[in-house]
């Protein structure tokens, strides 16, 4: 999969790289060949905009040390940025499963692999989760699909339920929901009727059914080769079913892969599998990084320019240890820390690593410092002028009021900031007092 994409933008980068300054324009060139690049492979329109828009700005304001060529830079930038389009919310590959049995939707149109899916999923769940999992098909308008899920239930030794001819989709998810709670399932996983395009016949069945399984999950099953189609419909399901998920399928063909990169950014929905092939274990936990890393080959590179931003951040590390020692501490140091700790894991999380900061870690959660609050202060620091930020202490009635309501804060939080960053300072002071080498160095490693 991603093979075009791949070529194209790695021919891109490959001259951008060998050249050693790299001017602005060049930048724009490759640019443009990303977004030709990107709408070759089916991306679509506004997803490829939005991306060239997001990696230009960040290529700006980027910090480049001596041992990276801007080259170099600029690739790394284009991988973190196909990191985030792609990447949803959750761990890739888990199914919410939990409090058995556990209804799974699958939906889509005919022939996208949604039986196929639904018992590679099955087998999945059954043999690294260890799931108890029982599938029905309520697919009463194609022959045979019905028996073709119990052929490949008993090919992976999954059970389904049994078929009773004559019976309503509706029907059947009862009965199915009734004999996965009798038989001690864990999971039950609804094989719904697929069409050969979105029509209100299917959207009203799939209702229906979603209705009476109230399912944990539903998961959309899309042909990955059909592009921008697959997109619209993702699109279409959520809007009318609400899905938390997709799988796509056929990524073992020469499709264009557009349809990953713009799944994300257009539906907001994860794609949390995909499949690779006809055979039940061809299906693999869809991982934004590595994708991004096929999509890009350049893989190299972007170790190389991590490395240099770990050098870059040790530097700047010391720097700032240096002027906390002299006292000096303010909304653009306390800015970098805010960064920081939502880098490790919270307030908590850093405060952990500091020695002797567990009490002033308890503290500040008494007066509800969460991650949440952690935002809404960068909103704040974001919402200063750079004087204001460098010299906190210009920040008169007015300048409260102009701050605050460009983060759309009360003048109270922005209080609370300063009253931190003051004590903050005090701490960095005294701890610069207690001499080289002393609790600031130590904490700061
Ligand atoms: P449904 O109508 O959506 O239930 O589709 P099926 O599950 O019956 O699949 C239709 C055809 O696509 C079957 O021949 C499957 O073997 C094939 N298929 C499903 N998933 C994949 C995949 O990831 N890769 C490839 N190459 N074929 C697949």
């Amino acid at each position: 999969m991603f093979e075009n994409l791949s070529e194209r933008l790695g021919g891109v980068f490959d001259r951008l790289t060998k050249q050693g300054a790299l001017s602005e324009d060049d930048v724009k060139t490759a640019l443009r060949e990303v977004r030709v690049a990107l709408l070759e492979a089916d991306v679509s329109l506004p997803v490829a905009r939005q991306f060239i828009k997001a990696v230009e700005k960040k290529a700006t304001g980027a910090a480049v040390t001596k041992s990276i060529t801007p080259g170099q830079q600029v690739v790394k930038i284009v991988h973190d940025e196909l990191i985030a389009t792609l990447a949803g919310e959750g761990e890739p590959g888990q199914l919410r499963v939990d409090s058995p049995p556990a209804p799974i939707l699958m939906v889509g149109l005919q022939g996208g692999g949604k039986t196929t899916t639904t018992a590679k999923l099955a087998k999945r769940l059954k043999e690294r989760d260890g799931k108890k999992v029982l599938m029905a098909s309520l697919d009463v308008n194609r022959p045979a699909a019905m028996e073709q899920l119990e052929i490949l239930g008993k090919q992976i030794g999954v059970d389904t339920l049994p078929i009773v001819k004559g019976e309503d989709p509706v029907a059947i998810a009862k009965r199915a929901k009734t004999q996965a709670g009798l038989g001690g399932y864990d999971v039950y996983m609804l094989d719904t009727a697929g069409r050969l395009s979105i029509d209100e016949e299917l959207m009203a069945q799939v209702e229906a059914v979603r209705d009476v399984a109230n399912p944990r999950e539903t998961i959309l099953v899309v042909d990955g080769l059909t592009g921008q189609d697959a997109v619209n419909t993702a699109q279409n399901f959520d809007d009318r079913i609400g899905i938390t998920g997709v799988v796509l399928t056929r990524m073992d063909g020469d499709g264009r892969g557009g349809a990953a990169l713009s799944m994300r950014a257009v539906t907001g929905k994860p794609i949390k599998f995909v499949g690779l092939g006809e055979k039940m274990d061809a299906l693999e936990t869809f991982e934004p990084d590595r994708v991004a890393g096929r999509i890009l080959g350049m893989g190299d590179i972007v170790a190389l320019v991590e490395k240099a931003q770990q050098t870059l951040e040790a530097e700047q590390a010391e720097r700032m240890m240096k002027r906390f020692q002299k006292g000096q501490f303010n909304m653009n140091d306390l800015r970098m820390q805010l960064d920081q700790m939502m880098k490790m894991g919270g307030m908590e999380g850093m405060m952990s690593m500091m020695p002797g900061m567990g009490k002033m870690a308890k503290q500040m959660e008494g007066a509800g410092i969460d991650d949440r609050i952690l935002k809404q202060q960068i909103a704040l620091i974001n919402s200063m002028t750079k004087k204001e930020r460098a010299n906190p202490q210009l920040l008169q009635a007015s300048r409260k009021k102009r701050i605050a309501a460009g983060a759309g804060m009360e003048v109270s939080d922005l209080n609370k900031l300063l009253k931190m960053q003051r004590q903050m300072a005090d701490m960095m002071k005294k701890m610069g007092k207690m001499g080289k080498g002393g609790m600031l160095k130590q904490a700061m490693r």
